[in-house]
């Protein structure tokens, strides 16, 4: 196999439209890829570009790239490391117009949630831009025998760290997972979700604008199953955002392989309405949680348990604030809501409040899909009396549906919320927040908001954010997020007599001695 100088094939797949040309150069491609995806705007359906379709073949030449670039970057301090992401930060700040129009250009979704995902990964950018010497930096640890065993942890990278990102948060979820695993010393080979791989192309852009060497961020584009577990097969280290579905045959492929892994899958997350919330609160914070970016989004809230007390008062005032809500395709803040990424998305979500419908529930308000604001654009839908034996009881819609049930008792709201495989985020309404705090430890999530839906604990990039059950393996953010993309090595230097008995001396005595040391350690704070 030739690689061409440029890196690029004779593919030319360039469009015209200015806001994206020049990107696809980008793209790691082998001599001999051809075949290419086309790229479409969810707005108004049209065509925009096309990426190419990558194979094996061309992430090969990604991955040995990057294992080339990251010996280098490996050896430079973490100093200038956090410089790159510091400026990175910087960058997404100052050009987020551009990428602004970018993001809503592949997905479709409304202004207002597509700056929320550029401000994220600037969050992220700042926040691990200034802790790379605490959290990956030369640790001491307490050595076996004080005095004489002297230990350390180094926090060494893993090499190359394989991302596949989703197409719901194309910038937030491609960068932000892989500026730890840059400040952590390893290079990275991103597959970006085939629909928005412009976005995570920008994204590259920006970070060699930032001083990021070129070689060490390789982005493949291409279908899932033709590059992921190509790139599973030959990375170190790889990190999966996206269904559940997908992720087990991610988990399993990284399983074979020992690799390490994290995967950040779907959810089903609830809400928690108790007689003592402030409602006007509580029903702007879940038609944000529950409609932003179309209700695309792993955190959103799809299922809503209200106290008996409040609940014909809730459901009152969540219907006239969802009726409110403004859909639109502007490239500017007016709209709330924008389109669903895709056709087959759109089936998706019809398809479940369909079901819904023909099986008895009831829909407040919503319901159908709005051809006259956008080919994909769906209504923000509350729907009450919904079974479980309809496909939007337990399953993850993905689009903006939200169920409210009434429930009379704490033991019983918590169960709910519990009743499910998933346990990515869920969300607690109370006037008494250590009440808050002792319902959100009952409940089987990752992150738990109380009055607030999901950014609260998102956005707060100091602590861990992941699933438990069926919503993951591993966590983002925090020390937790970047020290996934390290092995620990601990290197232990022995002075003066080594782990044995000194010469001369018989075992039952050095047995005696060290017996009385270890019931003498555990006595003495300083020692244990
Ligand atoms: P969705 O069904 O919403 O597209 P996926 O979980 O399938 O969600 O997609 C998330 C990411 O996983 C995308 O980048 C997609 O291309 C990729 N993907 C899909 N199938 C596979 C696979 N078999 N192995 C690895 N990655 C995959």
């Amino acid at each position: 196999m030739t690689v061409s100088e440029s890196g690029t094939s004779a593919l030319d797949v360039d469009t015209d439209d200015e806001r994206v040309a020049g990107l696809v150069d980008l793209v790691t491609v082998a001599d001999g890829t051809t075949d290419t995806i086309p790229v479409e705007a969810p707005f108004d359906g049209e065509q925009v570009g096309a990426i190419p379709a990558c194979g094996e073949a061309d992430v090969d030449v990604a991955v040995e790239r990057a294992r080339e670039a990251q010996q280098s970057w490996a050896d430079r301090s973490i100093a200038e490391r956090e410089e790159v992401l510091s400026r990175f930060q910087d960058l997404v700040l100052d050009r987020q117009s551009e990428l602004l129009d970018v993001v809503q250009l592949e997905t479709g979704k409304a202004r207002r949630t597509a700056f929320e995902e550029v401000q994220s990964c600037a969050l992220t950018a700042g926040y691990y831009s200034h802790r790379g010497e605490r959290f990956l930096g030369r640790e001491k640890r307490k050595g076996v025998v004080p005095g004489m065993t002297q230990v350390e942890v180094n926090h060494t990278p893993v090499g190359v760290a394989g991302l596949i990102s989703p197409w719901n948060y194309p910038f937030e979820l491609a960068l932000s997972d892989a500026l730890p695993a840059l400040l952590a010393g390893n290079a990275v080979v991103l597959k970006p979700a085939e629909q928005t791989s412009f976005t995570a192309l920008k994204g590259k852009q920006l970070l060699e604008e930032a001083g990021l060497p070129a070689d060490l961020f390789q982005v493949v584009t291409g279908r899932g199953p033709d590059v992921g577990p190509a790139m599973t097969d030959r990375v170190d280290y790889v990190g999966f955002t996206g269904s559940t579905e997908t992720g087990r045959i991610v988990g399993e492929q990284a399983g074979r392989n020992l690799l390490k892994y994290s995967l950040e899958l779907g959810g089903k997350n609830p809400a928690l309405v108790f007689p003592d919330a402030d409602l006007d609160r509580a029903v702007e914070g879940l038609v944000h949680g529950s409609f932003s970016n179309a209700g695309q989004l792993c955190i959103s809230i799809e299922r809503c348990y209200v106290h008996e007390d409040v609940y014909d008062e809730f459901l009152e005032r969540f219907v006239a604030a969802t009726e409110n809500v403004e859909l639109g395709t502007g490239y500017d803040f007016e709209a709330e809501v924008g389109s669903l990424v895709s056709e087959e998305q759109l089936e998706k979500v019809t398809e479940h409040v369909e079901d819904a419908k023909a099986r008895g529930a009831t829909v407040h308000t919503g319901g159908e899909p709005r051809p006259d604001v956008g080919p994909y654009f769906f209504e923000p839908t509350i729907l009450t009396d919904v079974e479980m034996d309809m496909d939007l009881c337990c399953e993850e819609t993905f689009g903006p549906v939200v169920s409210v049930y009434p429930f009379s008792d704490t033991d019983e709201a918590i169960a709910e919320a519990n009743d499910t495989d998933y346990g990515l985020n869920a969300s607690v309404w109370t006037g008494d927040t250590e009440f808050g705090r002792e319902v959100a430890r009952q409940i089987r999530a990752g992150t738990v908001n109380v009055n607030e839906a999901y950014a609260a604990a998102y956005s707060s990039i100091d602590a861990p954010m992941g699933g438990m059950k069926d919503s993951g393996v591993g966590r983002r953010h925090g020390p937790e997020g970047v020290k996934k993309y390290t092995e620990p090595q601990t290197v232990a230097v022995q002075k003066g007599q080594g782990m044995a008995p000194p010469d001369g001396v018989p075992y039952w005595l050095y047995a005696k001695v060290t017996t009385g040391a270890l019931k003498l350690f555990d006595k003495v704070p300083g020692l244990r």
